[in-house]
């Protein structure tokens, strides 16, 4: 699930994109108003971090820009200890949520993951399709039949993505998208291989090819 983490605090930023990477997001980082709105416009995210105060502009604006040009993906901005001002005029400028600086990376990985939900219409921590049903916090699969599988940071972000919305079709451009930030630059043939491996757990039939198309999950059977 690709990630935009607009900070401007490079120890911050760093030492974030590490721990959000382990959560299962792949995250672009920018420090400037300017390259966030153009990478907010461009890219296909499902959610995005944002510091307010930035070095060429405030982030307030660069979230107005995002939802005036059609960026729907849902927003946490990072405000100031006590401004309250800042936090009703973010919400109002389209945030979806908000963290008080400092804060604790845990409180904000639950709650990206918790407006990440919100914005596919999910209550619960876990992503349901058909027979399975993936464990956000856990990073795991369960079968109907009970049993438990882990699975490494790359499994569970293309199950993820696959399971998040069964019966649509992927292209292997778009899971290499939610899969890889843009400064990774894998070949080709690891979605091919990352598919072959997540057949052997959840079934040859419920991943599916659609020739020339891409990928679906479906386990409508
Ligand atoms: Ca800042």
């Amino acid at each position: 699930m690709r990630l935009l983490l607009v900070e401007d605090d490079r120890l911050l930023a760093d030492g974030l994109s590490g721990q959000l990477e382990k959560a299962g997001f792949s995250v672009d980082t920018t420090r400037t108003a300017r390259e966030a709105m153009a990478l907010g416009q461009q890219e296909d995210y499902r959610v995005g971090i944002l510091d307010l105060g930035l070095p060429d502009g405030n982030g307030l604006d660069v979230l107005r820009q995002w939802r005036m040009n059609g960026a729907n993906f849902p927003v946490l901005i990072l405000t100031a200890r006590g401004d309250w001002q800042d936090k009703v005029n973010g919400l109002k400028a389209g945030a979806d949520d908000y963290l008080a600086k400092p804060f604790q990376t845990e409180e904000l990985i639950a709650r990206l993951n918790a407006i990440v939900r919100r914005s596919e219409g999910r209550v619960q921590s876990s992503v349901k399709a058909g027979r399975f049903e993936l464990d956000e916090n856990r990073q795991t699969l369960k079968m109907d039949d009970g049993a438990e599988h882990s699975l490494t940071g790359t499994e569970f972000r293309l199950l993820r993505c696959l399971m998040s919305r069964p019966g649509q079709v992927f292209s292997k451009e778009q899971l290499m998208e939610q899969l890889y930030n843009l400064n990774e630059s894998p070949s080709d043939n690891v979605i091919e291989a990352y598919i072959r491996r997540l057949r052997k757990l959840v079934g040859a039939s419920t991943i599916a090819t659609r020739r020339g198309q891409g990928y679906l999950f479906d386990d409508t059977l």
